[in-house]
């Protein structure tokens, strides 16, 4: 299938490592240039090299924290004045932060809530006046399904996801009109960065024997019996971005395995 999205400009926060690099190659694979943020040079320069592998549009890095304004404002001063224009954003960047209500503190909730839903909200308010000049745009916002039902200890994750949601819900009410179609992927258990320290965690304490052994055990009540691949949340990901989704807005997809107790 052509996604119709060659020469696109889009930037993936969190595009360093696991389901943001695997959008980000896939984008780059289509043709695309493709910007990715995240706070690490290290981790983005190894990331670039990678993507440049298979890459027929052109792969950048620029280092930026999404939850600080300023520093989104820099990144996107930087690709606006490089690219012209933003034609599709994923907002990926973010972290699992499960406790249970107990545990919660209101830092704990203000620094998820920084990360995922202000960073969101920075990286979007940036991009969007390009896109609404150009009737075109798509917004992909990365949450989580506990969002829309929430499980034992998922706090505050569940709840900035929630409002990650909600913001995609009315973002795309707001924006059609421009032709921005915003939408939302939740995701499920998919092999990343963040889950890879987990599982090396889980080995270390002499839970599990080795780290497909964590995945085994945190994916068997998922209906599909197994962990997902970044690169399927990629191909979603791409999918969303392209022009073959041209009537989609407002959805929010599980990308789960079947694990959601909701549609
Ligand atoms: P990874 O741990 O593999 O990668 C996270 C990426 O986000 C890295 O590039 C990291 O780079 C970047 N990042 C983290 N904090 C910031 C920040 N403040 N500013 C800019 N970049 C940042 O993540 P996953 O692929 O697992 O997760 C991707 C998204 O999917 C996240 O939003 C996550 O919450 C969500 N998700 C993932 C699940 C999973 O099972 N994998 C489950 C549910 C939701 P750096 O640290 O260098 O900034």
């Amino acid at each position: 299938m052509n996604l119709g999205i060659t020469n696109r400009i889009a930037v993936v926060t969190g595009g360093s490592e696991g389901i943001g690099k695997a959008a980000a190659t896939i984008l780059a694979e289509e043709g695309v240039n493709v910007v990715i943020l995240a706070r690490t040079q290290s981790k983005l320069d190894a990331a670039v090299a990678e993507i440049s592998q298979t890459a027929v549009g052109s792969i950048q890095a620029i280092s930026c924290d999404v939850s600080d304004a300023g520093s989104v404002e820099s990144a996107f001063d930087a690709i606006l004045s490089e690219h012209g224009k933003v034609d599709i954003l994923v907002n990926n960047a973010g972290q699992g932060n499960a406790n249970t209500f107990d545990s919660l503190t209101t830092q704990i909730v203000d620094d998820d809530y920084a990360l995922k839903v202000h960073g969101a909200m920075y990286c979007s308010k940036a991009a969007l006046p390009s896109m609404q000049a150009q009737k075109w745009g798509r917004i992909i916002n990365i949450t989580t399904a506990a969002g829309k039902a929430a499980g034992y200890s998922t706090l505050p994750t569940a709840m900035s996801r929630a409002a990650g949601i909600a913001m995609t819900k009315s973002m795309s009410k707001e924006y059609g009109v421009d032709n921005i179609l915003v939408n939302t992927v939740c995701i499920g258990s998919i092999r990343s960065a963040q889950n890879m320290v987990k599982a090396e965690e889980a080995v270390a304490s002499g839970a599990v024997a080795t780290t497909e052994d964590y995945y085994t055990e945190r994916c068997k009540d998922v209906p599909v019996l197994r962990v997902g691949e970044a690169r399927e949340a990629g191909d979603l990901i791409a999918y969303l971005a392209s022009e073959r989704a041209s009537y989609i807005s407002g959805t929010a997809i599980n990308m789960d395995g079947g694990a959601a107790p909701v549609v």
